[in-house]
């Protein structure tokens, strides 16, 4: 790594119980395991403090999993670990993520005292039939109690997500959950459409037909009417599925948007450097093996090559309220950005979906909502006109 500020991410891979439709690396938590798994991250820590022994790291983020489930002396002695490897003075955000369930306020009063200030609640609906669902062993009971408390304690920032597009929910359950939110004095808020990813019991229920998926305009008028309703609130939506109080927006996951380096440690970690990206193996068993065994528990890493970095520069840009700047893509496809606006007014590619100010692209938010097939058709503008250079 050539500069030394870096971005931290630690996983956690262990949850009291698998949701339904998480597809996220992560095991039922086996107090045991836990503490192996903790001392072979520390080892991972050494490693990465040897090969960079001066990088500084600018946001730190304990994702999981649920991270509420490390000990109170574990996360001291992890801190410390982090203390002794890297150097924390320059980390502007701290931020733990948790669930509203088996609240431990000892746990979070720590956690405030070591320098957290960013807490973010897997809540995902304020609706029990909802959450029942998603396979949550929470109750909207556990949310409404714990959100307080966690606020009391006087950390920064504390957010929470929900999830819209559940089997069952409507568009009224929805307006409930957001309202509820906003009531409970949050600042930053990320919703996520439900998606059905193979090999989860909630894709399995969908094969077998016995569950029915929300219609997609449903979907769609729900991502509107949050969009509605959370300006109407004072927040900004400042990533396609994030919004937050003006100077609330989560820092380290903007790092990921504006395709700054961070390190990720952990079984299914990612890291990226600036050139090339690795991902680590999805498995506790695997990964602690692999470090008590002296290796990198690396599973695959890739060099970006320069379409590879086209093709994120324009999924990345168009995620985010500033969007693409013309005078960027210019630089970086070589390619005129006013022939890419022809182009889609040609097609007829509904303007509701997109703005250009002769400087800036952004997608407008019924855009966000298919951002993934106007990236693509903007891609293919890109071979197009790149084919008719050659030709010419
Ligand atoms: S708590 Fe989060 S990480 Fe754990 S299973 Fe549920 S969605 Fe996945």
């Amino acid at each position: 790594m050539t500069e030394n500020i870096i971005n931290l991410y630690i996983h956690f891979p262990f949850c009291l119980k698998k949701c339904s439709y998480c597809d996220f690396y992560s095991e039922c938590y086996d107090g045991g395991k836990a503490v192996v798994y903790l001392s072979a991250l520390n080892k991972e820590i050494d490693h990465y403090y040897e090969l960079y022994p001066d990088i500084k790291i600018g946001t730190l983020y304990l994702g999981g999993g649920s991270p509420n489930l490390i000990g109170l002396e574990q996360f001291h002695a992890l801190i410390a670990k982090l203390k002794s490897a890297f150097d924390l003075l320059s980390v502007t955000e701290f931020t733990v993520e948790t669930n509203p369930v088996g609240y431990n306020s000892g746990l979070f009063q720590h956690l405030f005292e070591l320098g957290v200030n960013r807490i973010n609640v897997g809540i995902q609906s304020f609706n029990d039939f909802e959450l029942q669902i998603l396979g949550r062993i929470h109750s909207v009971n556990d949310s409404t109690e714990t959100l307080p408390l966690l606020q009391g304690i006087g950390f920064e920032h504390v957010g929470l997500d929900l999830i819209y597009g559940i089997p069952g929910q409507t568009m009224d359950s929805w307006s409930e959950s957001l309202n509820h939110a906003l009531n409970s004095g949050i600042d930053h808020l990320s919703l996520y459409n439900l998606s059905y990813e193979e090999g989860t019991p909630l894709f399995d229920l969908l094969e077998q037909g016995k569950i029915s998926p929300l219609d997609n305009e449903i979907e769609k008028r729900m991502y509107l009417e949050a969009c509605r309703i959370l300006e109407e609130h004072g927040f900004e939506h400042y990533e396609i599925s994030n919004w937050a109080k003006p100077n609330c927006e989560s820092r380290h996951n903007q790092a990921y948007w504006e395709g700054r380096r961070y390190l990720g440690l952990g079984p299914a970690a990612h890291s990226y450097d600036g050139k090339s990206r690795w991902w680590n193996v999805r498995s506790v068993d695997k990964y602690i093996e692999q470090i008590n065994a002296g290796q990198l528990p690396i599973d695959s890493q890739e060099v970006l090559t320069e379409p590879d970095r086209e093709i994120e520069h324009l999924f990345l840009r168009l995620r985010t309220s500033d969007g693409l700047s013309r005078s960027q893509f210019e630089n970086l496809f070589h390619i005129d950005f006013s022939r890419i606006i022809e182009k889609l007014i040609k097609l007829n590619l509904d303007e509701e979906y997109w703005i250009f100010d002769g400087r800036q692209f952004k997608l407008t938010p019924g855009g966000w909502f298919v951002s993934d097939s106007i990236i693509y058709t903007i891609l293919g503008f890109i071979e197009e006109i790149r084919n008719d250079h050659k030709k010419s």
